[in-house]
């Protein structure tokens, strides 16, 4: 007889230990990572360094799809799941194919999101999340001297840091969202701003940014509440990133921002299991639900929803050290109750 069905929609950090674990714990189940990206399992934290050039692109996979191969794990990937039902235990594809399965755990991260105020522009906008996103930015950069990050979350510190070793001039738009998910002060934006106009970086704070034209390919025209005008070559968004969980709506799995899971992960249909990223976790003693974001933190949500997945009964922990560095400001990503 054959064993049972495992599936793993997404190969992040998350995903990839989650599939990884099954492999090893349930030699005789067939495991399965549908993924919408295209190749292994890379390290969205090492973008910046790469988009700096410090480190090849290969230096950013965890796993290739050899790997995967070798490991007698099924691979689809640049495959999206655009529907779940986690009483009759399918998954239905983009391409319309119906999958059944035994178990499935859900690690399907965040997406740059765009505040609603600046929808308008988005198509002039470059985010950051995945590696096509990564050769964008390499190749739009190779045309252009002048940057304009609007958003001034923790990842855009990251990649400023990454610019100016690059020699690019950058002009850092702070707003409300500043350092998401931490929360702005006044000493915080002053801090950071001084520390990064003593970079170079031209820090432009306390405006909104009204008026947006192209004059060619890679050449903006920014207009600000106060007339100023701004000319820069490219514009990157930085607000943080969102649970990607949209397709999950009609479900019936219960979600907040996040997918609710209970402290074991499982979204309350048996087999049905969330982590990482888009997950957001009971906490019995809190009586409230909490998430821990970063690379470290998802790789751990992996192996617990795996182990669960196969009868076990962790209780969610949290990576051991999980900081988040970026202009000396140290960030746990561990154990927020809100995102
Ligand atoms: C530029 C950048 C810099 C960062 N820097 C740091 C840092 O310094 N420190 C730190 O701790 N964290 C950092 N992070 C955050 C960290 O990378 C994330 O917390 C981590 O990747 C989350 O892992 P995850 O597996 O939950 O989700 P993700 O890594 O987001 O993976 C989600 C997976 O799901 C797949 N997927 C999504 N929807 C579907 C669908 N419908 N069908 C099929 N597949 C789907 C995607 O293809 C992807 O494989 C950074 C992130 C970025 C983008």
């Amino acid at each position: 007889m054959p064993g049972p069905h495992f599936v793993v929609i997404g190969n992040g950090p998350a995903g990839n230990e989650a599939a990884l674990t099954l492999r090893e714990k349930a030699p005789d189940a067939r495991v399965t990572i549908i993924t919408r990206n295209l190749g292994g399992s890379y390290r969205p934290h090492l973008i910046p360094e790469f988009i700096a050039g410090n480190i090849p692109e290969k230096g950013l996979f965890a796993v290739t799809p050899d790997t995967y191969t070798e490991k007698n794990i099924k691979f689809r990937h640049g495959q999206r799941v655009v529907d779940l039902d986690p009483e009759k235990k399918t998954l239905t594809l983009d391409h319309k194919e119906v999958i059944p399965f035994d178990g499935v755990i859900i690690a399907v991260g965040g997406m740059p999101r765009i505040p609603e105020y600046l929808k308008v522009f988005e198509h002039s906008m470059l985010t950051l999340k995945t590696m096509e996103d990564a050769r964008r930015w390499i190749s739009t950069l190779a045309e252009t001297d002048s940057v304009l990050l609007i958003g001034g979350d923790l990842t855009s510190l990251a990649v400023t840091k990454a610019l100016l070793s690059l020699g690019k001039k950058i002009y850092f738009m702070l707003t409300e969202h500043a350092f998401w998910p931490l929360r702005p002060d006044e000493a915080l934006f002053a801090e950071v701003s001084d520390r990064l106009a003593c970079k170079g970086v031209d820090v432009i704070s306390g405006k909104t940014l009204e008026g947006l034209a192209s004059t060619s390919e890679n050449s903006f025209i920014v207009r600000f509440d106060d007339r100023r005008e701004l000319e820069v070559g490219m514009i990157g968004a930085f607000f943080g990133l969102a649970p990607d969980i949209g397709f999950l709506r009609r479900s019936g799995i219960r979600m907040d921002r996040g997918l609710l899971v209970d402290e074991y992960l499982c979204t309350g249909f048996e087999g049905v299991y969330a982590t990482g990223d888009c997950a957001q976790i009971y906490h019995p003693e809190l009586r409230d639900y909490w998430v821990s974001i970063g690379y470290a933190n998802a790789e751990v949500l992996g192996r617990t929803a795996a182990n669960n997945l196969l009868g076990g009964k962790d209780q969610t922990a949290v990576a051991a050290e999980s900081i988040f560095e970026a202009e000396g400001i140290n960030v746990n990503t561990s154990w927020w109750m809100e995102f």
